[in-house]
C-alpha cells in the first residue's frame, strides 16, 4: 500500500507532490497519463508567475525544473492513466489501465481540464490536419501564411498574439464584441497590425479536402455567411473538467461536484470523502492559474499529511 498517490502531473500535482515528500510521506506515486507538466506545457509564454519574467521561454521550459524539483525529493513517476478511485473501509483503491489496482492511505486529484470543441462540422474531420487547440506545437507550420483563431478568452487572445509573430495574418473570431480576456491582453491584440478582429460572428463549418483544412465558413450576428480562407484554425474555446476518476460503476460521482461537474472542496482542499482531496483547476471556483493551481497542491499535500498522521 502506497501513502499518497497524486493522480495528475500538472503544476498542482506536481506541487502536491514536492510538500507531500518534502513533509515526510514515504512513499509518494504521481500517476500520470503523459508527460508530465499540465495544460501550461501548451503556452507559448507565462508572464503572471511570480519570479519568472522570461519571455523567451515558453509554458514547456517553464515546468521543465518543477519535475526535476519533485523527483529529487523522492516523487515517484508512473506514466499510467488512472481510471477511477473508490474507496472501502479505510482504503482507497485506484483501477489502473492495463495494470493491476493500487491501494492507498490517500489520494490527491489534480486531474485539471482539456480544451473544449466548438462541436462544428469538419472539427474532427481536420483536426491535425489544420484544426489544432495548441498554437504552441502547431503555429510553426503556419509560419508566412494567414490562420484564424476561435475564442475570446486569455488563451484565445495570447495564443492569437503567439500566432502573429508566426503567421502572416492572424484572424480572431470570437461570438460577441467583448472579451473575456485580461483587458491588457485585449489592448495587446488590438495593437498588433496582423491581427484582425471578427466579432459578433460564429464559426459555423470547417471547409476542406483531401489535402486537409483550407477554409472556414462564418455567420454574423444577421446570419449573413462568408468564407474565410486559411490553410489553419486554432480553437480555444474553454476547456472541460477531468473529472471522471471520480465517477463509480454506475456513473455517479463519489464525492460531491457542482452543476459543471467541479469538485466540492473546503480551504483545505478536501473533498466531501475522508482522506480525498481536489486540487487545482477541477476544484470549485479555480481561477485557473498556475499559481492558485501550485498553492491547492501544497495546502492538499498538508492535509493528506495530517490524514495520514490522525490515522496512524
Ligand atoms: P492541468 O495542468 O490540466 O494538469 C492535469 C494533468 O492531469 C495533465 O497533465 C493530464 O495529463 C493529467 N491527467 C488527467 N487525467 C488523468 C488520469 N485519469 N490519469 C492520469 N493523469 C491524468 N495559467 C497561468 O497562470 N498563466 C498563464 O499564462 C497561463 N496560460 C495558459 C495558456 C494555455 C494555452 C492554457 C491551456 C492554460 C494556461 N493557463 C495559464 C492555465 C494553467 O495552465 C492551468 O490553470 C494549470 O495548468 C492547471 O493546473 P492543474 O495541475 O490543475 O491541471
Ligand atoms: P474561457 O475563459 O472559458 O473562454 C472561452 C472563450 O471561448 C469565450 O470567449 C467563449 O465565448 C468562447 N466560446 C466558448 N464556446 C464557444 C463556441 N462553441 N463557439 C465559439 N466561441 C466559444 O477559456 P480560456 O480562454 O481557455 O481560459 C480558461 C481559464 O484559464 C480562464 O480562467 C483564464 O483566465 C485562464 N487563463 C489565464 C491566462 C493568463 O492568466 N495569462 C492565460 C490563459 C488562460 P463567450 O465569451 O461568449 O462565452
Amino acid at each position: 500500500m502506497i501513502d499518497c498517490a497524486i493522480i495528475g502531473g500538472g503544476p498542482a500535482g506536481l506541487t502536491a507532490g514536492l510538500y507531500a515528500t518534502r513533509g515526510g510521506l514515504k512513499n509518494v506515486v504521481l500517476f500520470e497519463k503523459g508527460m508530465p507538466g499540465g495544460q501550461i506545457t501548451q503556452s507559448s509564454e507565462i508572464e503572471n508567475y511570480p519570479g519568472f519574467f522570461d519571455h523567451t521561454k515558453s509554458g514547456m521550459d517553464f515546468m521543465d525544473g518543477w519535475q526535476k524539483q519533485c523527483f529529487h525529493f523522492g516523487l515517484k513517476h508512473q506514466m499510467d492513466e488512472v481510471l477511477s478511485v473508490s474507496k472501502s473501509d479505510d482504503n482507497f483503491t485506484l483501477a489502473i489501465r492495463g495494470k493491476d489496482p493500487i491501494v492507498a492511505k490517500t489520494v490527491i486529484v489534480c486531474t485539471g481540464s482539456t480544451p473544449k470543441r466548438v462541436e462544428i462540422k469538419g472539427e474532427d474531420e481536420f483536426f491535425g490536419r489544420g484544426v489544432s487547440t495548441c498554437a504552441t506545437c502547431d503555429g510553426f507550420f503556419y509560419k508566412d501564411k494567414e490562420v484564424a483563431v476561435i475564442g475570446g478568452g486569455d488563451t484565445a487572445l495570447e495564443e492569437a498574439y503567439y500566432l502573429s509573430n508566426i503567421c502572416s495574418k492572424v484572424y480572431l473570431i470570437h461570438r460577441r464584441d467583448t472579451f473575456r480576456a485580461a483587458p491588457s491582453t485585449v489592448e495587446r491584440v488590438k495593437k498588433k497590425e496582423n491581427i484582425q478582429l471578427i466579432l459578433d460572428t460564429r464559426p459555423k463549418e470547417i471547409l476542406g479536402d483531401t489535402m486537409g483544412a483550407s477554409g472556414l465558413l462564418l455567420e454574423d450576428k444577421n446570419g449573413t455567411t462568408s468564407t474565410l480562407n486559411v490553410p489553419g484554425v486554432f480553437i480555444f474555446v474553454g476547456h472541460n473538467v477531468n473529472n471522471s476518476v471520480l465517477k463509480d460503476k454506475n456513473n455517479n460521482f463519489i464525492c460531491e461536484v457542482n452543476e459543471q461537474g467541479q469538485v466540492v472542496v473546503n480551504l483545505k482542499m478536501e473533498t466531501s470523502i475522508d482522506g480525498l482531496f481536489a486540487a487545482g483547476d477541477m476544484r470549485i471556483d479555480a481561477p485557473k492559474q498556475v499559481v492558485s493551481a501550485a498553492g491547492d497542491g501544497a495546502i492538499a499535500a498538508l492535509g493528506a499529511i495530517a490524514y495520514i498522521q490522525e490515522q496512524a
